[in-house]
């Protein structure tokens, strides 16, 4: 594999150290290091030669430690809390579901453009909202659903469990008939992400 030019390790696993080719030939570009005029890997990752510009660079695979970071965009299901916070246990950042959990912290000022007088305006333990994070300071996600596209996504009657739906006037459960208040998103029922 060692003795394969750039050209034939292109899209194949590289290792850090691997060699590419000679600055001569090709131009170094993300993800390599040059030493001597040899390009080399500096990732693990699957090498790629642009032949139009000859640059040689190397796109990083495997295991990318996901963990929510501020401006991710997340998934998570309320898990309870009081009139002023609700913890988040967050399940998915982006369109990745993860394993570990992480929780959040949706305040009662980041729930909603307009002011919100107490979080059960906006959610209750069980739902599943969409957020994203403001802040991870000291590993403390906090989460904000200021945007249209930004809050529950899918919500539960906290009288029966059913899964209640957006009317005119608030959010109607279609088996009890009782109507409740969330701060839904645009999309709300058609999907989690
Ligand atoms: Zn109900």
């Amino acid at each position: 594999m060692g003795s394969k030019s750039v050209e034939q390790k292109t899209g194949q696993l590289v290792l850090p150290g691997e060699r590419l080719g000679v600055i001569e030939e090709f131009v170094p570009d993300a993800g390599t290091f040059v030493k001597d005029g040899v390009i080399y890997s500096k990732v693990v990752g699957r090498a790629l030669l642009d032949l139009a510009t000859r640059r040689v660079s190397v796109h990083q695979v495997g295991r990318q430690a996901l963990i929510p970071k501020v401006g991710s965009i997340v998934m998570g299901q309320v898990a309870g809390g009081q009139s002023d916070s609700v913890s988040v246990r967050i399940f998915q950042i982006g369109d990745k579901q993860i394993s570990n959990v992480f929780v959040g912290v949706l305040h009662v000022s980041d729930a909603n453009i307009r002011y919100v007088d107490s979080m059960h305006e906006v959610c209750k333990a069980g739902d599943i909202v969409r957020a994203r994070v403001i802040s991870d300071k000291n590993q403390v996600y906090h989460l904000s659903t200021k945007d249209r596209d930004l809050g529950v996504v899918y919500a539960f009657c906290s009288n029966c469990g059913g899964t209640l739906e957006p009317r005119r006037q608030g959010m109607h459960c279609s088996k009890c008939g009782r109507i409740e208040e969330r701060k839904a998103t645009v999309d709300y029922g058609k999907g989690l992400i």
